[in-house]
């Protein structure tokens, strides 16, 4: 029955069936059952046409009175309700054809909206509604579900009034049929309702707590089981996989961990130990090692690659950017002993290094490759991956990630970010990761100063820069655009640079941005590196990753166009070395006070992991999690890794304790039942498990 086509709904048909398909993906009832409410109007709430005052933000409900076209010069629709009390316009002024149509005298129609007095009361393109008469109670019940739609549905009358009808019907017909997926111990363990009864009033409830309950009990579903799934995935690989990896050589890391010209931080010692009981579990490792930008996350991926080395396999190191890509490989380089062979393959690498680097990783004579998402494509094979390690996860997809590991037998996996992810959310994206947590902050770091000046100080500025770079420090300066734009009105990395070169015409300062070819921004970069320029002005192409430890001050224009996150990633591109650093914010004189609120979080606080839950409360999970339209992510339907935090908890350990009483796991694990809450995973996270399991 859930299966079935709405089309044998009731007051459905073919025909409307097809065009619901188009508009909204609605095709079996199931599909209808999950089609949630936009909104409720509690009509307790609404106001009586009396009591509504200009500017108040009012929902009204009245009848029809007059459908007019009205105005001189200027045409507009008005639709005068009445609600006993008093009357009200809606005034349209485009689609003044679709609306009339629309609206009959004697409908009982909702409008939301700012009100307005110009020869009455009115609402200038209200938010409406229709509601069926009032001898229909489904439609004038005290709690009435409001249904997203779009033009061209509203357009063949499907409003909320139809959508109320259609799912009233489904729900008598297929109530019955949806099974239950807790046992009655559990539900009543976790004090929920059952999902029946859930489906039913997340449409028809009550009470707005009764309309609220039911969203947890269904957002409790959806936590549930991808907290499910991603245990069973990680209970299946590490049964499933069990393998004895080679030995690993303890003697040639510590070697080298002592000869290093710094200390390790505790932090990173004990990363490391993670690490390394991981490579000699007998299960795969999956492992993500997060760290605030500058906490020294590479050179403990570095050593892991050692010991990886010593056991005779090879390691796979991939990282999002050209520039970064090269940046470690300069490290691994330098830091490695030339017994090792490291090689590096990008985008820009020539034909011809390209096919012996390819020879080099086949025939195993290459032990670290290092690249961007060059190292997916299908021609890279290797003689003996063992170890892959993800730079700046975050800005892959998962489908990419799980691709580079199927290069492998089932390799050890590796994932590192600097976008410390809040608890919650990293709980709910990466319950099948293990974490290794970096806090601590290399000693020999002086702390950076954060200040923040208005556009109009910038000369003053200017002479700060002059008087770091006379002595020896190099500088950053980061701007939100590469051209002038007519659109906006934001200052931009070409044209400032030709200001910043008249400026300082004996400093040496080069432009870098994303447009600018592979081959150019490798020798700019290097030439920073070593100190052949005093200044480097750029787009965000500097953030993840760079590391010169000469470079002491970053200034960064229009700061109100990033998100804190990202701001503190490039702050962070500075304070590396031994010298007092500075990150300094520039920006324009109107500017609202949100972005000074949070300017402000930034210059009182370096803490990544702070930062992070303050941007998540500001631009809510999306940076974090991706939209499933980009296919890079999950998107729930019901739950909010924000402010569902406790139930994610709970779905956890619920979902733990479960998984860990099976018995027969692999089997299980394929037969695993797709309840309707799977169409979360459907996009990547399946994918990524299957890729895995491939
Ligand atoms: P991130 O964690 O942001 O990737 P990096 O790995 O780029 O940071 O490290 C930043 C810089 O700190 C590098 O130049 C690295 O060599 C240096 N570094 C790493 N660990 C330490 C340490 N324990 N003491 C001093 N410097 C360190
Ligand atoms: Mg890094």
């Amino acid at each position: 029955m859930l299966d079935k086509s709405i089309q044998y709904i009731k007051g459905i048909g073919p025909k409307r069936a097809a065009l619901l398909y188009n508009e909204l993906g609605l095709e079996t009832v199931e599909d209808l059952l999950y089609f949630l409410p936009r909104k409720y109007i509690d009509r307790s709430n609404t106001k009586s046409i009396n009591n509504c005052f200009v500017n108040d933000f009012v929902t009204v409900m009245g009848v029809v009175k007059q459908v007019k076209i009205s105005g001189h010069k200027k045409k507009f629709l008005e639709i005068v309700i009445d609600d006993g009390t008093d009357t009200l316009s809606g005034v349209f002024f485009g689609g003044i054809q679709y609306f009339i149509k629309l609206f009959e005298k004697g409908d009982t129609v909702l409008f939301s909206g700012r009100v307005d007095y110009y020869t009455n009361k009115q609402i200038v393109h209200p938010e409406y509604d229709f509601i069926g008469d009032s001898s229909d109670t489904l439609h004038t019940g005290r709690i009435v579900p409001i249904y997203p739609s779009t033009e061209n549905l509203k357009t063949n009358g499907f409003n909320s009034r139809f959508f109320r009808k259609i799912i009233y019907t489904a729900l008598s017909e297929a109530k019955q049929f949806i099974t239950e997926p807790f046992d009655a111990d559990m539900l009543n363990r976790l004090q929920c309702m059952p999902l029946s009864q859930a489906i039913e009033c997340i449409h028809f409830p009550s009470s707005m707590d009764e309309a609220y309950n039911a969203r947890k009990r269904l957002a409790f579903n959806e936590l549930f089981f991808l907290q499910y799934y991603l245990h069973l995935s990680r209970q299946y690989i590490r049964q499933t996989s069990k393998q004895k990896k080679p030995i690993i050589n303890t003697a040639t890391y510590h070697a080298f961990i002592k000869n290093l010209p710094f200390q390790l931080t505790g932090d990173q010692l004990q990363a490391i130990e993670e690490i390394i009981n991981d490579l000699n579990a007998d299960f795969p490792m999956n492992r993500m090692l997060q760290g605030d930008v500058g906490s020294g996350k590479t050179v403990v991926s570095l050593i892991a690659s050692i010991a990886v080395i010593s056991r005779g396999q090879q390691v796979a190191l991939m990282a999002p950017t050209e520039i970064l890509a090269q940046q470690h490989y300069a490290t691994f380089k330098k830091l490695l002993p030339n017994t090792i062979s490291v090689a590096l393959l990008t985008g820009s690498t020539s034909q011809a290094e390209r096919k012996s680097i390819l020879d080099g990783l086949k025939d195993g004579s290459i032990d670290i490759i290092i690249g961007t998402h060059a190292l997916i494509q299908e021609t890279v094979e290797f003689a003996n991956l063992g170890f892959i390690i993800i730079d700046e996860q975050h800005r892959f997809g998962v489908n990419q990630r799980a691709q580079l590991r199927t290069k492998g037998a089932i390799p050890d996996l590796l994932v590192m970010t600097a976008t410390p992810i809040p608890r919650s959310l990293s709980l709910t994206l990466y319950g099948d990761l293990d974490i290794s947590t970096i806090k601590e902050k290399p000693a020999n770091r002086i702390p950076i100063t954060t200040l923040a000046f208005p556009v109009s100080k910038l000369e003053a500025v200017y002479r700060s820069l002059e008087k770091y770079m006379d002595e020896g420090r190099q500088v950053y300066y980061v701007l939100p655009l590469i051209d002038d734009s007519e659109k906006l009105d934001l200052k931009s990395a070409t044209a400032t640079f030709k200001q910043l070169q008249k400026r300082f015409p004996n400093k040496s300062i080069a432009l870098l941005h994303g447009k600018i070819q592979n081959i150019d921004k490798e020798k700019i970069m290097s030439l920073f590196n070593n100190h052949a320029l005093d200044m480097l002005v750029s787009t965000t192409v500097i953030e993840v990753g760079i590391d010169v430890a000469n470079a002491s001050i970053i200034v960064i224009e229009h700061p109100e166009r990033f998100g804190l996150s990202q701001l503190h990633q490039l702050r962070g591109r500075v304070g590396r070395g031994t010298y007092k650093s500075f990150c300094v914010l520039i920006y324009p004189d109107s500017i609202s006070p949100e972005s000074i609120q949070r300017i402000n979080i930034l210059t009182s606080t370096d803490d990544g992991f702070i930062i992070a839950e303050e941007d998540l409360k500001i631009r809510g999970a999306g940076e974090f999690i991706g939209t499933r339209q980009h296919g890079k992510g999950i998107a729930f339907e019901f739950a909010d890794p924000i402010n569902d935090f406790e139930l994610i908890g709970i779905a956890r350990e619920e979902a733990k304790k479960q998984v860990e009483a099976l018995k027969d796991i692999p089997v299980l694990f394929e037969n695993v039942k797709r309840p309707y809450t799977m169409n979360i995973l459907e996009g990547i996270r399946k994918k990524h498990i299957l890729a895995m399991l491939s």
